[in-house]
């Protein structure tokens, strides 16, 4: 069956990956279970926080050069463009490129127009957007607001078109659509696929293409090692990047999370092989994909020197780092793959990784030779106990960290951070999800890591003095407490 449909909208996770949102037990269970697609989930009755496709989508068309976007939604659900235009200055002065500024309208859907129809009010704002912005291309981003009402975006999209004489994208993020609100990346990149990429005019054997989200600049100084270039898709990529994508030699990612649909939709439909191992966090994860990016690049013995002139350099360093951070206790919270990459540096630095807590878990993947980071995490750290699947939910963190008490805390998304610092655990916030990627990565994880515990107090400071909404009838009750074991079996037959 074929990875890219032809069709205005991609199928949501829970039905093209099987996609959880819960789980508690170990990681081999979980892998296992897995690949007989049947993981035990129970549902909650309770849910204290969420996000949206949307949110997932914007982190994606908001940062490409020289686009703009109208939410078509109300107003509300714009709430995440101020980060984003601050990410978007502080990644392109990181990279070394003109100021990226977020150009987006929201359409600001209003009662009314849910009654009447918003047509005319998205018509206005694609109007005003290439007034204000002078764009080279709009996106879409549809709503839950816009698709209750069947909006058709594709009629406005295609007469905006007519008018502007460039692409106008329709990206289909409504937030009910997917309790998976990593939806929104597949959403905004079937809609690139579908309009903006383009087939290769010629082949570029020294380009690697690298999907991230808008992180620093690591990859272009680690692979000039192979005499490699880097095309970093998407967040502050250019739409002649973009639609030249399909030059490259091959598509690597950062996160399986991220961006397995497009790396296999694109080697389905323009024969750019996906490297297809877990991305280069820790050493071992590191020497494989660098094996297999040079694979495809014709440099299999150029690879063999690096890996090997890399290995010699760090290891002083790393034996230092080792031997400081020695069996300290580590519980890392991320999004799946991440918190898979993460355990895996922690391991080379002799870290003792007690517990995982994933934001949502993909039973299986597009293709069956994709890579399963959870799978090469088993085999090279062996397994870990205290997985958890979980979108967010403080209520329930909290406890699992009183109940585990790590050393340190891991997280991938700043706004989890303050979860372990008032209960003064030292706390690491990997909010740039390139910057510990390859061997120089693990260096970096750990002189930070060291330093974090320096600061040991400093944490239990803010415990002494940071208050907790929490009852003492919730302390006293087990994490499990709102769990809904009634939708168990229902859920455990994901089809
Ligand atoms: S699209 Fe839906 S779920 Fe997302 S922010 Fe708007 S109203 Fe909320």
């Amino acid at each position: 069956m074929s990875i890219y449909k032809d069709t205005a909208e991609v199928e949501i996770r829970e039905r093209r990956l099987d996609a959880i949102l819960s789980y508690r037990g170990d990681a081999k269970t979980l892998n296992i279970q897995s690949k007989e697609r049947k993981v035990s989930c129970p549902g909650s009755f309770y849910s204290q926080c969420s996000q949206c496709a949307e949110g997932c989508a914007e982190t994606i068309t908001y940062h490409v050069i020289d686009a703009a976007v109208i939410s078509h939604a109300p107003i509300g659900c714009s709430v995440g463009v101020s980060p984003r235009h601050i990410l978007g200055r502080a990644v392109s002065k990181n990279r070394g490129l003109p100021e990226h500024k977020v150009q987006m309208i929201s359409s600001n859907i209003n009662e009314e127009d849910t009654v009447y129809g918003a047509s005319k009010k998205l018509l206005a704002a694609i109007y005003e957007a290439d007034k204000r912005f002078k764009p080279r291309t709009i996106f879409l981003q549809a709503s839950c607001a816009s698709g209750i009402i069947g909006e058709d975006m594709e009629s406005i999209a295609k007469q905006a078109e007519e008018k502007l004489h460039y692409p106008v994208v329709p990206v289909y993020c409504e937030g009910f659509k997917s309790n998976i609100w990593s939806t929104g990346f597949d959403a905004a990149f079937h809609a690139v696929l579908r309009k903006l990429v383009r087939p290769a005019q010629k082949k570029q054997r020294d380009l690697v293409n690298i999907f991230n989200f808008a992180g620093s600049d690591t990859f272009i100084p680690f692979l000039h090692k192979l005499g490699l270039q880097v095309n970093y898709l998407i967040p502050m990529a250019t739409l002649e990047q973009i639609a030249s994508l399909t030059e490259a030699a091959c598509t690597a990612h950062i996160c399986e999370t991220l961006a397995t649909y497009v790396a296999a939709a694109l080697e389905e439909q323009y024969g750019v092989p996906e490297v297809k191992v877990p991305p280069p966090f820790g050493i071992d994860w590191t020497d494989e994909w660098i094996r297999e990016i040079a694979r495809y690049t014709d440099r299999a013995e150029l690879a063999e020197q690096v890996i090997i002139q890399e290995h010699e350099r760090i290891q002083p360093e790393l034996e230092k780092l080792r031997e400081q951070l020695k069996g300290k206790t580590v519980y890392i919270m991320s999004g799946d793959a991440f918190a898979h990459n993460l355990a895996n540096i922690a391991k080379d630095l002799n870290l003792n990784v007690i517990g995982l807590s994933t934001l949502h878990h993909d039973l299986h993947f597009e293709t069956k030779e994709q890579a399963n980071s959870l799978e090469a995490l088993i085999k090279s750290a062996g397994n870990i106990e205290n997985v958890r699947v979980c979108n967010k939910q403080p209520y329930r963190i909290i406890k699992v960290l009183q109940d585990i008490k790590p050393d340190v805390l891991l997280v991938r998304h700043p706004n989890l951070a303050p979860i372990g610092m008032k209960l003064g655990i030292p706390t690491l916030s990997e909010g740039d999800g390139n910057y510990s990627i390859g061997y120089d990565g693990v260096l970096k994880f750990g002189r930070r890591l060291l330093e974090l515990l320096t600061a040991k107090k400093l944490f239990v400071n803010i415990a002494a003095h940071a208050r907790l909404p929490y009852s003492s009838w919730w302390k006293e009750n087990s994490v499990d407490a709102f769990d809904d074991n009634t939708q168990d079996n229902e859920q455990s037959i994901v089809i």
